[in-house]
């Protein structure tokens, strides 16, 4: 390998390079001796030369220059350069040399591969230069589109062999992107120093200048002469961004003359909350993952009765789909009892990288600035969606529709997940979608593409297939209908009647028509009934309680649960039943009841999927045996929910018998207490919480953290409504 520029960033290369064993040896040419002697004297090298001697024997050449002087570089490499070798560049703008390259070579090579490492550091020298500088860094190469493949094959095994990720990206894209997120941060922070040491007080600004204002200029320190190189090669991509922010600019001082707060807010509320967004994408994980770093435990002292009146946190999937169903209304949209899960979170920023105006959410209030069905604006790059399969899936139906073209991302782990069974029957529609390998996301969508509706035989019954076709199909030519070989949940179609958009719905099949309207409205989301079901089962198995639930979701697809405490003998009324945004709400009062077992049902299994861990405390605190089959899709939940429960209930002294797809409890049984792992499983968690009241000793749940996402809150409401709970730091 020969390195043409001995610096930061070529010495890093080099050191990296010869410590990821994938090069024989490493030469360099600089126009300073003294580096290329430093080079060999600290070991980054193994020798140097002239660039006409070091290019003659090398196999890869890397121009590693400023970038201006890339084109005299280029044209001493020309006349040396092997054609079997290959020739790349660090610099950090592309369009230069690639007019480089033309000039020089008369044309393009495909064995010429760009390349730009998104590393680096203020300082400059080879003695600066690190091996770990590109570790868990992004490089990002811009082949040519007939790059050769042995070249460009190497060249990314080299920079992966030096820790990098590699991307590719075409060059205009490369410096339009890179004028955004570097140059012009770059621009601002060398301004503003500037600016700031011009004025008289300039040494009292400095020395009483706050923390935020070091970290927000440390790019002023950069190398002026690399910078001033980068602005005047990057010159279009520049201006444009430039102008960009000065009219942005331009608006904050006309808002803070005007002194129009409600502008200031809106512009500072979005900016924060995709800040927010854009360092959890950065750190490529889910907002679940982020807002649950330290471990938490549950201690629980035994017994006690459960009493009051409360309301428990609002429905995640109405939540999520208040946010759609607004964002494309004609009007305001105001939201209350939001919750802020990660489905919701992730699409409430999507809305907002496509322009729609979103203030909140602030103790579950949430305003949506509707856009009416056509509103919606290009999004200026992926739309990232954390680790949400949900949103990745509806959204997929709703832009396939849309006139832009898109790309939907998500964390690791969502990264995974096939999309194919959205993607299929929307291009059976007529939608443009590509997919990464087995049909995973990135996904592409092709804007502009005019969509017919058909009808769809669902081959699995899933809620969010059914939901993606039928918000594509608002915007289809004729009817869209979608058959279930199973009931699903039906929040998609109850909210787009509560927004009067008319869905017809004949046994197990859902229809919409093409090119109605949304109108916005007040949704106060409806308890989450899953939330409640834990203060069900706790109301009926303690002793002298007496408990109230307000505004809880009963939509008939959720309330196993209710159905299957009632048949073991609870005793909860329901009350004030009314409808909000189509969704069925109720007020229910449950006490103390003798639970016996029963043999569950087999078609309530569906619609109390997720309350079975609870169920299960119900049925170790029942008269008799309790048989749950049918449940093979616990198994595969945030945990194995029946193994896990099944471990639960032994380490607090209840023995159980698995089979493979349910659980024999037998009540009766004393909860000795102990120590249960939830595996961080939420819902295992919030069910041994519930299980203390019943208990003879105290009971320890490790790995409780996860429990803050989907039930905010919940233990100082267990508190207030008298279960014995803390809350403490560690496993
Ligand atoms: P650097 O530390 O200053 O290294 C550049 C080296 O090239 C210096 O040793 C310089 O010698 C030498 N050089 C300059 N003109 C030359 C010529 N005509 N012939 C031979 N050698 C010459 O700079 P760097 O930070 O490594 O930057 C190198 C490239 O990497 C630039 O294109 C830059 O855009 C890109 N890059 C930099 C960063 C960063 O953060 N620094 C990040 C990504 C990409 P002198 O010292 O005598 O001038």
């Amino acid at each position: 390998m020969a390195v043409i520029g001995l610096g930061l960033i070529g010495g890093s290369l080099a050191r990296a390079a010869r410590q990821s064993g994938l090069v024989g040896a490493v030469v360099a040419a600089d126009r300073s001796d003294d580096e290329l002697a430093l080079g060999v004297e600290l070991g980054v090298i193994d020798g140097h030369g002239s660039v006409a001697e070091v290019v003659a024997g090398a196999d890869l050449v890397v121009v590693a220059v400023p970038v201006r002087a890339t084109r005299d570089v280029l044209a001493a490499i020309q006349p040396h350069l092997s054609p079997e070798a290959v020739l790349t560049d660090v610099g950090s703008t592309k369009g230069s040399f690639v007019a480089a390259v033309h000039e020089i070579f008369g044309g393009w090579s495909p064995r010429i591969i760009p390349g730009h490492p998104i590393a680096g550091s203020e300082k400059n020298g080879v003695s600066a230069a690190r091996e770990d500088l590109f570790s868990d860094h992004k490089v990002i190469l811009t082949p040519p589109a007939d790059a050769a493949p042995d070249a460009l094959d190497r060249l990314t095994r080299l920079w992966q062999g030096c820790g990098a990720t590699v991307l590719t990206m075409d060059v205009a894209r490369h410096d339009e992107v890179l004028a955004a997120t570097s140059h012009l941060p770059h621009l601002i922070a060398f301004s503003l120093v500037d600016t700031l040491a011009g004025e008289d007080q300039n040494m009292e600004i400095f020395r009483y200048a706050a923390g935020g204002f070091r970290d927000f200029t440390r790019i002023a320190a950069s190398d002026p002469v690399m910078w001033h190189d980068i602005f005047l090669s990057n010159r279009d991509a520049v201006l444009r961004v430039i102008d960009h922010f000065n009219e942005d600019l331009a608006q904050l001082r006309q808002a803070i003359e005007d002194q129009d707060g409600a502008a200031l807010l809106r512009v500072f509320s979005r900016a924060r909350a995709a800040r927010n967004h854009f360092s959890k994408m950065l750190s490529g994980q889910a907002y679940v993952t982020d807002m649950s770093q330290k471990p938490v435990r549950f201690r629980l002292q035994p017994g006690g009765s459960v009493n009051g009146d409360i309301r428990v946190p609002g429905d995640k999937s109405i939540s999520h789909r208040s946010i759609m169903l607004g964002a494309l209304a004609d009007g305001i949209t105001e939201v209350d009892g939001f919750l802020e899960g990660e489905d919701s979170l992730a699409t409430l920023q999507a809305f907002r990288d496509m322009g729609v105006t979103i203030e909140g959410p602030d103790h579950g209030h949430v305003r949506i600035h509707g856009v009416g069905m056509n509103g919606l604006e290009a999004p200026r790059g992926p739309l990232y969606l954390g680790n949400s399969g949900t949103a990745m899936r509806l959204f997929t139906g709703l832009l396939a529709a849309q006139p832009f073209d898109s790309e939907l991302t998500g964390d690791a782990s969502l990264s995974r997940r096939p999309m194919d069974r959205v993607a299929e029957p929307l291009r059976a529609m007529g939608a443009v979608i590509d997919t990464a390998e087995g049909g995973r996301p990135p996904l592409k969508i092709r804007g502009g593409q005019k969509l017919a509706g058909i009808h769809y035989d669902m081959p699995v019954a899933s809620a969010q297939v059914k939901s993606c076709l039928l918000l594509a199909g608002l915007y289809a030519d004729g009817m869209t209908s979608v058959h279930e070989p199973a009931p699903t949940r039906d929040h998609t179609e109850r909210m787009l009647e509560g927004f009067g958009y008319h869905v017809h719905r004949d046994a197990a099949t859902s229809s919409v028509v093409g090119g109605g309207n949304l109108s916005a409205g007040h949704i106060d989301v409806p308890a989450d009934i899953s939330s409640a079901a834990f203060f069900l089962v706790a109301a009926s198995i303690a002793g002298d309680s007496d408990l109230t639930l307000r505004h809880v979701g009963m939509n008939p697809t959720r309330t196993g649960v209710l159905n299957i405490l009632k048949l073991m003998g609870a005793d909860i009324t329901v009350s004030n039943e009314r409808e909000i945004g189509g969704e069925p709400v109720a007020d229910l009062r449950v006490r103390s009841a003798t639970l016996r077992g029963i043999d569950i049902p087999e078609d309530q299994v569906p619609l109390a999927i997720d309350e079975f861990p609870v169920l299960f405390i119900a049925a170790a605190c029942a008269e008799g045996r309790t048989v749950l089959r049918g449940a093979e899709e616990l198994r595969v939940k945030e945990s194995d929910r029946i193994q896990v429960m099944a471990d639960g209930l032994k380490a607090v002294g209840v023995a159980t018998t698995v089979t493979p797809d349910g659980i024999i409890i037998d009540g009766g049984q004393t909860i000795v207490g102990g120590q249960v792992d939830s595996h961080g499983d939420h819902r295992i968690a919030m069910s041994f919480a519930v299980a203390s009241l019943r208990a003879s000793g105290e009971i320890l749940v490790n790995d409780c953290a996860n429990v803050a996402t989907s039930f905010p809150g919940f233990e100082a409401l267990a508190r207030e409504t008298g279960i014995r709970i803390d809350a403490e730091e560690g496993r």
